[in-house]
């Protein structure tokens, strides 16, 4: 471990783990590890460095890099020195979430032996999100091959139900990625049937571009216009509205205008994140704002940084709108921000209700 992430493990364990932060406040920015050819712990290390207080985990993979595939474990397969060594490599962080499984899965076929190893697979994952004392974990709703979705619905209900038991047991929430089912109300009617106090959803402001409420809306010359980039912009931002409190997570990126292809660095895409942001603040979000950015690896120290700051500087932005005293633009973003070799940079002052990471400030201070 280095000094600087000696130093942020060793404030953040002064801190009470895993308290239950302020809405939307700074420190609640975190990133998966999702970086392709690294190692889990070259993923950890590097958040670490960025100065990110929330990680998301990925349970599939392996541990070591594997081009081509993101880092991560399976955690029937991990040796107790192994699983150990994960757990010691996470508590410098405030908040840990992870991602189950989604590849290669049919955990909603209504025939049980077609359904039983992806049940099982999930089943682990949700037993090592406890473990590893995450607050919440994300899924996907898949469609099961050789199944008709009418078959799969009371499926899907029930397991997650299910599911949601073993959550509350282990002390984290499950969250429902958006993505599937491809409607709107679809989606909605999805989390409101379920109607568990440990499910919600997990927004993903990238994942709504197959929606049928959209697609009706914009046509496939429309999508790049100012038209169908408020039109994709709104259909995320329905979900919120009609799911209010359900709304348990988010995963954050941008979309591309042109080709409307998702994960790509903050800043660079149309996601309107001040009305997200003001929506978030509407419904009172209270969960983490986790980063999915895919980049080539060497670039991604860089993407996440930025990605990071700007992040920031739209919380800040947002706060000094809703209060009617805007900062200047281009100013103040928050302290605690890193610069592009993860350097803490901009110290300046911040605005309203963003509380910034303190122990940050302590950090510059030992430095
Ligand atoms: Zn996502």
């Amino acid at each position: 471990m280095d000094r600087r992430s000696f130093i942020h493990s060793s404030l953040a364990a002064l801190a009470p783990p895993r308290e239950r932060a302020e809405a939307l406040d700074a420190s609640l920015i975190g990133a998966n590890t999702a970086i392709s050819g690294y190692s889990l712990a070259e993923a950890i290390g590097l958040l670490h460095r960025l100065v990110f207080f929330t990680i998301e985990i990925h349970i599939m993979g392996s541990l070591l890099p594997n081009p081509g595939q993101f880092p991560g474990f399976q955690f029937d397969r991990l040796t107790r020195k192994e699983k150990q060594a994960i757990a010691g490599s996470l508590r410098g962080f405030r908040h840990l979430s992870t991602h189950l499984p989604y590849t290669h899965l049919n955990f909603f076929a209504s025939d049980e032996t077609v359904a039983r190893a992806s049940v099982r697979e999930i089943e682990i994952a949700l037993e090592a999100t406890a473990y590893f004392g995450a607050e919440l974990a994300v899924i996907h709703a898949l469609p099961a091959s050789g199944f008709t979705p009418d078959e799969v619905w009371p499926v899907t209900v029930r397991r997650l139900r299910e599911w949601g038991d073993r959550a509350r047991k282990g002390g984290f929430r499950l969250a429902v990625e958006t993505g599937y089912p491809k409607s709107v109300r679809a989606f909605v009617r999805l989390i409101e049937e379920i109607d568990h106090p440990s499910v919600g959803c997990a927004i993903d402001v990238g994942h709504q571009s197959g929606y049928q409420e959209l697609l009706d809306r914009v046509s496939a010359e429309q999508r790049s216009t100012a038209y169908g980039i408020r039109a994709y912009n709104d259909t995320t931002l329905a979900i919120i509205e009609q799911l209010g409190g359900k709304v348990f997570h988010l995963h954050v990126h941008d979309i591309d205008p042109q080709t409307w292809k998702e994960h790509q660095p903050i800043g660079t895409g149309f996601v309107d994140y001040l009305r997200l942001v003001g929506k978030l603040r509407d419904i009172d979000y209270r969960g983490l704002l986790v980063l999915e950015i895919a980049a080539p690896a060497p670039e991604m120290p860089a993407r996440l940084a930025e990605s990071k700051l700007r992040l920031e500087r739209f919380l800040s932005r947002a706060v000094c709108n809703r209060n009617q005293i805007c900062a200047p633009e281009g100013g103040p973003a928050g302290r605690g921000t890193t610069d592009r070799d993860g350097r803490l940079v901009n110290t300046g002052p911040t605005h309203g209700r963003v509380d910034p990471p303190r122990p940050v400030e302590t950090v510059r201070r030992l430095r």
